[in-house]
């Protein structure tokens, strides 16, 4: 594969702040790429950068293989979707796709037919193709999103930025727009760049996951790879779906953390992160500690939350730690445990991460 964009070494501080340090990374032609990572990571900053809204400190970036150093953003071919649309209120739908075209600095398009097939067909692929008279406060918060979409498209960029894209809708249209947005981006055969705080949508869409912790690179692989097997234990905590319990180990294949020993794999010593997701654990009842195989936790069961296709348990175990355990509804049904009372907690050793300092 070869990479359509390319970022070396990327630093951009504000202040004393480092939003971006020494960032490499390398983006295929014709991929999704989800970029997740907290609040204040440099997500924005590093979609900013390379739409050319912000002058890096340091490194460069490249597109197919030219620096863009001395190019101005709307010379470099790559589009820019903002978080809150920013859509012109007092235009149609219709003239919010055209603007671009109509002014764009260089070989504005004047042509009135060239223009109305071009921006009908960019309604088309987002699904507004009747919609194009309307004003946009005539149009849902899914609908403004595509006329955004649409907008940045009819210009024909090679890679298009997303900066949380779907944040702003409500639940059910954010799922519908996730298949949109591969769809289109399929059909267009150019790379999207998608930045999300929200874990899930990022497994969800991305060809590849990248993981953005304090303006480093944390991780990048496909999302099977994120998923089950971070490669620190901050990538499992930006995942959300792992137990984490700090402690240590003595390379004798038991982790000992506040009020428990765990079992885990003899390779590594010293203190670190133990890490079990939530839903490779199995709940039995407390007393059948002593015959359950695998390892586990003493914990007392406090409230359940069901979400559709899947229920998490929330227990407290030693030191007062609150532990997540998901079952998914497709292979069971809920279990009724009872406030209060003490289950055992366990898993197979396998299972279990260990990250070392
Ligand atoms: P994210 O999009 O991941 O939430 P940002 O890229 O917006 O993160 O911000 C990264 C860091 O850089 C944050 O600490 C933020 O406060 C800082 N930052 C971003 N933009 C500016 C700016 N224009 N001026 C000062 N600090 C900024
Ligand atoms: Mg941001």
């Amino acid at each position: 594969m070869t990479a359509v964009l390319e970022l070396k070494n990327v630093t951009k501080r504000f202040g004393g702040e480092v939003a971006l340090d020494r960032l490499s990374i390398a983006l295929e032609a014709n991929e999704y790429i989800s970029l997740l990572g907290p609040s204040g990571s440099g997500k924005s900053t590093l979609l900013r950068i390379i739409a050319g809204f912000e002058k890096p400190d340091a490194g460069d970036v490249l597109l197919e293989g030219r620096s863009l150093a001395q190019v101005p953003a709307y010379r470099r071919g790559i589009g820019f979707v903002s978080q809150g649309f920013a859509l012109f209120p007092h235009l149609s739908v219709f003239e919010n796709v055209a603007f671009g075209l109509r002014n764009r600095e260089d070989d504005p398009l004047r042509d009135g037919a060239a223009l109305r097939r071009r921006v009908d067909e960019m309604l088309g692929l987002v699904g507004l193709a009747d919609l194009g008279d309307r004003g946009t406060d005539q149009i849902s918060g899914g609908q403004k999103q595509r006329v955004a979409l649409a907008r940045t498209l009819v210009a024909d960029p090679k890679i298009i930025l997303l900066d949380e894209p779907l944040g702003a809708l409500d639940a059910n249209l954010r799922t519908r727009m996730r298949v949109e947005l591969r769809r289109i981006r399929q059909q267009l055969g150019i790379t999207f760049v998608h930045v999300t705080g929200n874990e899930d949508e990022a497994l969800a869409m991305g060809d590849r996951v990248a993981v953005l912790d304090r303006g480093r690179l944390a991780q990048i692989s496909d999302p099977d790879s994120v998923y089950n097997r971070p490669e620190s234990a901050r990538v499992a905590k930006f995942l959300n779906c792992y137990n984490m319990f700090e402690g240590r180990c003595d390379g004798d294949g038991v982790f000992q953390t506040s009020g428990a020993s765990l079992s885990c794999s003899p390779d590594g010593a010293g203190p670190g992160m133990y890490c079990v997701r939530f839903d490779k654990i199995k709940v039995t009842p407390a007393p059948a500690a002593s015959q359950a195989a695998g390892t586990g936790i003493q914990a007392t069961f406090i409230t359940s939350e069901y979400s559709g296709p899947r229920i998490t348990y929330f227990f407290r175990g030693p030191g007062e730690k609150v532990l997540e355990v998901e079952y998914h509804l497709s292979h069971q049904r809920p279990e009724e445990f009872s406030v209060g009372d003490e289950y055992w907690l366990s898993w197979l050793p396998d299972e279990a991460l260990v990250y070392f300092q």
